[in-house]
């Protein structure tokens, strides 16, 4: 057993109310420069929807991420011979209009009008080429389901569903999902690079791009299978979300995480066994890599774990945050977080607590086992996002996350603790509460439990010093 630890993070789906907020400080603090324009580390799309960039879940077109061919793992779009041939021309880029091509108000004309009989307006100009624009695509562009009825039939999250249904306007349904960088225990980024500038930090399993090692090769834009590592136009080289490492490494949360409106991320250490990562994303099925890549992760509460975790050099202090970690009571104890997209392969690390709908009042308690697959909502289309179509786990978490809400309301409202509602989802009274603490009220300390690193721990710092973006940030 091989003990490593790193950050993961957890977003609530059930509470996100699509604000973007998080996407601002992120975009100031890591993307405000020439280049950059068009990069989103933290973006938040519109489901259904193909998102940012257009259909990147579509691995048929995008080839990212990883394949299970015949027993062997391979990278979809192909290895080292593929990529020597095609070395100056990858061809499973996206393109700009995929993204959306940046651009910007001419204000000038706002403010330098003369007088006249109507109200000047401003028309968009492209941040690329400074020419006028027509818009057609933006990171947010399906906000709101807009466009829905256009772009709805390209989500691959319709698999198995009969779509027609769900595009009908009585049928609709609807709830965010804010997207960034998972920092992936295997991750595809990293083995597509020809130059080997992507690296995974050993300490925290934080996903840096080398910016001196970087040739703009661009294998780990395509490699990527949730397009979060972007190519910088001027630089010449790959950009991606760092995790914040210099607010990490201070004790403070990701930027996205702390301005978060809805209060529904949660980032906190996790200690995993390296060794399981074979197995695991060699699953014999797409559907049996997400229990495999919960087998990985180990209770930081096991005094063995606690002890093999000591002797392999993990600080005291990491382990201490390991133990009161956040995510791993939502993603291993409770059950509650699913990875987004398991079939991907890359076991990512930033985790989803499936949204429930409608509002829980029209929900009818949850011992009528089958209440919890009439919200509105299909369980399968959550399914197909969150564990590659096995909707056990979603109905699980939901039903759960429903069960909080109902107990709650009870005690709360109706002066009175139905213990029923506590059975029929396998959870205690103690276990509900603690749930309801960080569900509900989520106090700063309880969702972001992070270590400060010691000033003597400076392992891989050198390499840390090649993954800023210099005096430009
Ligand atoms: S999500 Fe992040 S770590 Fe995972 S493959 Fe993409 S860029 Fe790499
Ligand atoms: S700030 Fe929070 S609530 Fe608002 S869109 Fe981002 S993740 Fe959702």
């Amino acid at each position: 057993m091989k003990i490593k630890a790193q950050y993961a993070m957890v977003l609530n789906l059930d509470k996100c109310i699509g604000c973007h907020t998080c996407s601002i400080p992120c975009k100031n603090v890591w993307t405000n420069r020439d280049g950059a324009e068009y990069m989103w580390f933290n973006n938040v799309e519109c489901k259904p929807g193909i998102g940012y960039p257009q259909k990147w879940e579509n691995q048929d077109i995008h080839k990212g991420g990883w394949q299970l061919k015949r027993g062997r793992l391979q990278l979809k779009a192909g290895g080292r011979l593929h990529k020597g041939i095609n070395i100056f021309h990858n061809p499973d880029l996206p393109t700009i209009d995929d993204y959306y091509e940046p651009w910007d108000y001419d204000y000038a004309r706002l403010i330098d009008s003369p007088k006249r009989r109507h109200q000047p307006s401003v028309r968009p100009r492209s941040r690329l080429t400074g020419e006028p624009i027509n818009l057609k695509w933006g990171p947010n562009w399906e906000d709101d389901l807009a466009g829905l009825a256009e772009t709805g039939a390209g989500d691959t999250n319709f698999k198995n569903l009969e779509i027609e249904t769900y595009l009908q306007f009585r049928n609709v349904f609807m709830f965010w999902l804010p997207r960034l960088c998972e920092h992936c225990l295997n991750p595809a980024c990293v083995a597509s690079c020809p130059s080997g500038a992507l690296y995974k930090r050993e300490e925290d399993g934080i996903v840096l791009v080398d910016q001196e090692r970087c040739r703009g090769w661009r294998y780990c834009v395509s490699g990527c299978p949730y397009k979060k590592v972007y190519f910088n136009w001027k630089t010449g080289r790959a950009e991606k979300c760092v995790f914040c490492y210099p607010r990490i490494e201070a004790g403070l949360t990701t930027l996205c995480a702390h301005s978060c409106v809805g209060r529904i991320r949660y980032v906190g250490v996790l200690l995993y066994d390296a060794d399981r990562i074979s197995p695991a994303v060699k699953a014999p099925s797409d559907q049996a890599v997400y229990p495999a890549h919960l087998d990985i992760l180990l209770d930081p509460n096991d005094p063995e774990i606690e002890r093999a975790a000591t002797a392999q050099g993990i600080a005291s202090n990491v382990l201490a945050a390991a133990k009161r970690s956040p995510t791993y009571a939502l993603i291993k104890e409770w059950r509650l977080a699913l990875p987004l997209h398991p079939e991907f392969r890359t076991l990512p690390m930033v985790w989803y607590v499936p949204p429930l709908s409608p509002v829980s009042s029209q929900v009818a308690p949850v011992q009528e086992s089958e209440t919890i697959d009439r919200l509105r909502i299909p369980m399968a289309y959550l399914a197909n996002l969150l564990t590659a179509g096995d909707e056990v786990p979603v109905r699980t978490a939901l039903k759960r996350l429903s069960a909080v809400r109902q107990y709650m309301r009870t005690q709360r409202v109706e002066k009175r603790s139905d213990k029923s509602l506590l059975d029929s989802v396998g959870l205690d009274e103690d276990t509900i509460q603690t749930m309801y603490r960080l569900l509900a009220l989520g106090r700063l300390e309880d969702r972001f439990v992070l270590p400060t690193r010691p000033v003597q721990d400076d392992v891989n710092y050198a390499r840390q010093g090649c993954c800023g973006f210099g005096d430009t940030v």
